[in-house]
C-alpha cells in the first residue's frame, strides 16, 4: 500500500463548498486530433465542483483511502516546518497542480527516499526538479490536455482584455465615473494587427484557431515545424526563433514549457527589439520573462500591456512588482483551473492512479520522465533539443 501525499491550494475563504454560479459543465469527449479526454474506471466527484482545493482532494481521497492507502493533504508546502516537508521522506506518490506547486527541488527529492511517481495534476512539471528525477529513476506525469483549452480562452482575454484596455474601462465604470476620454485613451481594436505565437504546442495551436477569426496577422515560431497545410489554413508565418518572431508584431503570446532553454527569455535586450506599444500575453510560466526587464518595459512604454497568469515563485509575495506595474491585467494562475478544468485535470489524475496500481503503462502523452529519460510528452516538448529540423513537424 502507498502513501500519496497530495498538495492542494487552500479552500475558499468563505468555506467549503463554495456557492456555485451553474449546476453543471458542458460534456467534453474529445480533444483536437482525436485524443480522448481522461478516462478513469470511476470517478468520486461531480464534475463543476471545487476539486483543487484542500477540502476538493481531487475527488481521490475516498477512492485511495477505500483501496488502502494512505492519504495526506495539504496546503502547507514551504519551509522544513511545513507538512509537505516533514511528510515526504516515506511518501511514495507526489501530486501537486502548478497553481500551487510543491516545489521538488533536488534536495528534497534527495531525502524523499520512497518516492516513485509525482503527478501534476494539471500541466507543466517544471516546479519539479526532472534531472533529479531522472537520476533517481523517477517517473514524473502530468494530464496533458486537460487544461489546454482552459488556458487558450484565457490567452485570448487577456490579449483583448490588453489591447482593448478593459481593466482601466471597468474600473471607471464601478468607480461611479464616466470620463469616457479617459477610458479610450489606449483602446484599440485587435482586428489587423500582428500576433505573434511563441510555442505552437496544444495551447498555442488553439490559441491560434481562436484568435483567427479576429482578423488579425498571425505568426509563430516552435522548435518543430508545424505541417504546411496546417501553416496555410491559417496564414501563418513561421520563423526560427524568438528573436526573429518578436521583430515585426503587436501581441506576442508565450506558450512555450519552463526549461533551462527558455527561463529568462524575455529579458532587456528581446524586448527592446520589439516594436514601442507591443503587448505580451504569458500564461506559460512567469520565469520565461525577467521579471524586472518586464517592469521597466512597461514603465518606459516600450511594451503596452503586460498579461500573465504564472509566477516566480507561487504563491508570488504581496510585493511583487507585477502586482502593481503599469499596464498589467495578471491574473493569480487561474487559468487552467477553472471548474471545468478541474474536472478533467482531477480525472486524468485518477486514471495515472489507476494505471500506476495496476502496472500498465501511462499514457505516453501523459509520461514527461520514466526510467531515467524523457518520455512521451517529456521528450518532445522537455527534453533539449536542436532547433528545427525539416524532418520532424508539431503534430503531437
Ligand atoms: P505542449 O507540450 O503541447 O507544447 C509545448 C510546445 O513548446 C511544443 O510544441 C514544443 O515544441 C515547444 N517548445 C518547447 N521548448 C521550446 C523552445 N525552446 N523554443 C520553441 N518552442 C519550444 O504543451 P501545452 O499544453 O501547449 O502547454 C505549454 C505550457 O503552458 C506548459 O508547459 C505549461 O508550462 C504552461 N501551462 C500553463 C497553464 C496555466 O494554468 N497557466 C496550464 C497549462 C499549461
Amino acid at each position: 500500500m502507498a502513501k500519496i501525499l497530495i498538495v492542494l491550494y487552500p479552500d475558499p475563504v468563505t468555506g467549503y463548498p463554495p456557492v456555485y454560479a451553474r449546476e453543471t459543465i458542458p460534456e467534453i469527449t474529445e480533444y483536437p486530433g482525436g485524443v480522448t479526454v481522461p478516462s478513469p474506471k470511476a470517478i468520486d466527484f461531480v464534475p463543476g465542483q471545487l476539486l483543487g482545493s484542500v477540502s476538493g482532494g481531487l475527488g481521490l481521497k475516498n477512492w485511495l483511502e477505500s483501496e488502502g492507502h494512505t492519504v495526506v493533504i495539504t496546503s502547507d508546502k514551504e519551509g522544513a516546518d511545513s507538512v509537505f516537508e516533514k511528510e515526504l521522506p516515506d511518501a511514495d506518490i507526489v501530486i501537486s497542480q502548478p497553481f500551487w506547486p510543491a516545489y521538488l527541488t533536488a534536495e528534497r527529492i534527495e531525502k524523499a527516499k520512497n518516492l516513485q511517481l509525482v503527478v501534476t495534476a494539471g500541466i507543466g512539471s517544471d516546479h519539479t526538479d526532472l534531472n533529479a528525477a531522472n537520476e533517481r529513476g523517477i517517473t514524473v506525469a502530468e494530464v496533458t490536455y486537460s487544461n489546454s483549452i482552459s488556458v487558450a480562452e484565457h490567452t485570448v482575454m487577456q490579449v483583448l482584455v490588453l489591447v482593448r484596455d478593459f481593466v482601466k474601462q471597468h474600473q471607471i465604470a464601478a468607480e461611479g465615473g464616466w470620463n469616457i476620454a479617459d477610458a479610450v485613451e489606449r483602446s484599440y481594436d485587435l482586428e489587423g494587427m500582428r500576433v505573434g505565437v511563441f510555442a505552437a504546442g496544444r495551447i498555442g495551436r488553439a490559441v491560434i484557431e481562436r484568435l483567427a477569426p479576429f482578423g488579425v496577422r498571425l505568426s509563430y515560431t516552435d522548435r518543430f515545424r508545424l505541417p504546411q497545410e496546417y501553416e496555410e489554413k491559417y496564414n501563418l508565418t513561421f520563423h526560427e526563433s524568438i528573436e526573429d518572431l518578436v521583430k515585426e508584431i503587436d501581441v506576442l503570446t508565450v506558450h512555450a514549457p519552463l526549461t533551462e532553454e527558455t527561463r529568462g527569455l524575455l529579458n532587456d535586450e528581446l524586448l527592446a527589439t520589439m516594436p514601442r506599444g507591443a503587448y505580451i500575453v504569458n500564461p506559460a510560466r512567469g520565469a520565461i520573462a525577467d521579471r524586472d526587464a518586464i517592469v521597466r518595459a512597461l514603465e518606459s512604454g516600450q511594451l503596452a500591456g503586460y498579461a500573465g497568469d504564472v509566477w516566480d515563485p507561487q504563491p508570488a509575495p504581496a510585493d511583487h512588482p507585477w502586482r502593481t506595474m503599469p499596464h498589467n491585467a495578471m491574473t493569480t494562475h487561474t487559468s487552467g483551473t477553472s471548474l471545468s478544468g478541474q474536472a478533467r485535470y482531477a480525472a486524468g489524475t485518477r486514471e495515472v492512479l489507476e494505471d500506476w496500481f495496476a502496472g500498465s503503462p501511462l499514457r505516453p502523452e501523459y509520461l514527461i520522465v520514466e526510467g531515467g529519460s524523457y518520455r512521451g510528452t517529456g521528450a518532445h516538448s522537455y527534453a533539449q533539443q536542436p532547433t528545427h529540423s525539416d524532418e520532424q513537424q508539431n503534430n503531437q
